[in-house]
């Protein structure tokens, strides 16, 4: 039952959604992707890594600034699986976002999926690497995508 694929065919608008990030995990996140790192922040009384690196332990409850890299590897967390654009359009070929979790995290990061022919063939644990633009600006755009490894 935990590992059971559920499909919904619907339209999702997902202008419809906002979310917040703290400026200070997504500056730190950033810095790194410009020198194509992925750094976050670490507890120091439970070990947790975030990334983002978050100012704060969400298990603890307590301030954190150890500032650690991470390997721009991991794996696939979840993902969804797009046929029609944000208007409900049909695309020609459907893309995946998802959420990854890198190696020596907790946390996850959002973006879209590469390196795959057929989406049936992905599963959740598949191994991904990060691919950088060849020119970063510290910017979440740095991060072009996620590929399958
Ligand atoms: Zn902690």
């Amino acid at each position: 039952m935990a590992n059971e694929t559920r499909t919904m065919e619907c339209p999702w608008d997902l202008t419809t959604y906002s979310w917040k990030i703290e400026a200070d995990a997504l500056n730190l996140f950033v810095k790194g992707l410009k020198d194509k790192k992925i750094l976050g922040r670490k507890c120091p009384r439970c070990g947790t890594v975030y990334v983002p690196g978050t100012s704060y332990c969400r298990k603890c409850l307590i301030d954190i600034d150890q500032v650690v890299e991470v390997k721009s590897e991991g794996v696939l967390d979840a993902f969804t699986v797009s046929v029609s654009d944000i208007r409900g359009n049909p695309v020609e070929k459907p893309f995946i976002t998802c959420t990854v979790r890198f190696d020596g995290s907790e946390s996850l990061v959002m973006g879209t999926l590469e390196g795959w022919k057929d989406w049936h063939d992905v599963k959740e644990g598949m191994r991904i690497k990060v691919v950088f633009k060849d020119v970063t600006e510290g910017a979440l755009a740095d991060m072009a995508y996620f590929q399958l490894i």
